[in-house]
């Protein structure tokens, strides 16, 4: 098969001396560099043509060149009539390294190639490993009740049993940070899954969507739904809860939630626990103002089991509001002993500038503890603060002050919540 042949073609009323004219015009010396053997003014002095315009015109109406170009499916050709040597374009015609793409062929292959891609969906479906869900029936804790309530009403708006990656991670980070166990709980009893992510799926799914994007036209109609039931589909490994089978709906699911933490009985375990959240919460929340203050401030901070200690120290006396002003003035104080230093020559030691802040901190901590007073003015959290949707829970429902908790301090909020709460005395 010729990847290029060229062809005159002469019309049926040409005569003899056009025809002579034909094949001269167009006979090449070499036709891969697209080279004549007589120049066009040879052929005016041969034939003794007057003009150029004349040959021209005896051409046109004489016939043309066709060239038939080879495409690269390597079975169809495309056809060029040239009429005149000023008309051959090839550098445009065959742009792409002298090769032409054959659409016909191409649309061909596509269109098998979707039928073909529709029809594995069918297999990838009945291939979908399905988690084993078994139903929910130990029965959770004072915490894990509550937890579970406030990630079901994420979205007030519409309750839905699927957890957005975006949300799980925010309430990994805002709320179960420190208390992963109460996490871990829900998902050990079943009321919380992942699935798995079937890789067949998505790669179909990512193929028919880029072949749905550039090539829709060649789509059946009676593939549409189809196609755009299977891009719909989620392959991915979603998170999920498992609604106990009794509940009809996430709604009476989350309602007779709310009704058994209001009217749930905490014992001894669930009042330590309820004291470990707390606890670990606010020293979070406070690790998390000194990594804002010191990164801010660009002090450098080394974090230890003495500075730790300090800081369970400052949550056990102070509300936050109280620590945080703490914490900033104490910023400032060390700020600036840490310039004194870079101008003095007393020394640039890492180990003595990562010290210096929580030296501070703690030296300020004694003294106000000797005083017997605590830091003058609080301080408004930073304006970017996240408000952890549990505490909002209970202050909101459970306590039902609407007070945020950075005005307590961590035995004013396990007071409250107490009091707020029905208490088994028995194991008392
Ligand atoms: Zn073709």
């Amino acid at each position: 098969m010729e990847k290029e042949t060229f062809k005159i073609l002469a019309k049926n009323d040409c005569e003899e001396l056009e025809k002579s004219i034909l094949r001269d015009y167009w006979q090449f010396s070499d036709i891969s560099k697209r080279k004549f053997t007589y120049t066009a003014k040879e052929i005016l002095i041969k034939y003794d043509i007057k003009s150029n315009e004349k040959l021209n015109k005896i051409l046109k109406k004489s016939g043309e060149l066709v060239c038939e170009k080879l495409l690269d499916c390597g079975k169809c050709y495309k056809k060029f009539t040239i009429p005149l040597r000023s008309d051959m374009d090839f550098d445009r015609w065959f742009k792409n390294d002298k090769t032409l793409t054959c659409i016909d062929c191409k649309n061909v292959l596509i269109k098998k190639e979707i039928i073909e891609l529709l029809d594995d969906f069918d297999k990838i479906y009945k291939e979908m490993v399905k988690v084993e869900i078994k139903e929910p029936t130990q029965s959770l804790s004072y915490l894990e009740s509550i937890f579970l309530y406030v990630l079901l009403t994420n979205d007030a708006d519409k309750y839905s049993l699927e957890i957005t990656q975006s949300v799980w991670n925010t309430f990994k980070e805002v709320e179960a940070n420190g208390v992963e166990y109460i996490v871990k709980g829900l998902i050990d009893k079943g009321y919380i899954y992942k699935t798995n992510e079937c890789i067949l799926g998505t790669k179909a799914q990512s193929r028919l969507r880029t072949l749905n994007w550039s090539y829709s036209d060649l789509i059946e109609d009676s593939s549409k739904d189809k196609v755009r039931l299977y891009l719909r589909e989620n392959f991915k490994s979603q998170i999920l809860f498992n609604m106990p089978k009794k509940y009809k709906k996430i709604e009476d699911w989350v309602e007779d939630l709310f009704i058994t933490i209001k009217n749930y009985v905490l014992d001894l375990s669930d009042l330590k626990q309820l004291e470990k959240f707390v606890l670990n919460k606010r020293l979070k929340e406070v690790y998390a103002l000194v990594g804002m203050i010191s990164e801010k401030r660009k002090i450098p901070l080394k974090k230890n089991n003495a500075f730790e200690h300090d800081l369970v120290r400052m949550t056990k006396k102070y509300d936050l509001k109280h620590i945080y002003s703490l914490l900033l003035y104490q910023a400032n104080m060390a700020a600036s002993k840490l310039y004194d230093l870079s101008i003095s020559s007393e020394g640039n030691s890492n180990l003595i500038k990562e010290n210096i802040y929580a030296l501070k901190i703690a030296s300020y901590l004694d003294k106000l503890e000797k005083d017997n007073e605590k830091p003058k003015y609080p301080r408004l959290l930073p304006e970017n603060w996240t408000y952890s949707e549990v505490e909002l829970f209970v202050s909101a429902h459970i306590i039902g002050n609407y007070e945020k908790w950075e005005n307590f301090t961590t035995n004013e909020i396990l007071a409250l919540w107490s009091d707020a709460v029905e208490i088994n005395m028995d194991n008392y």
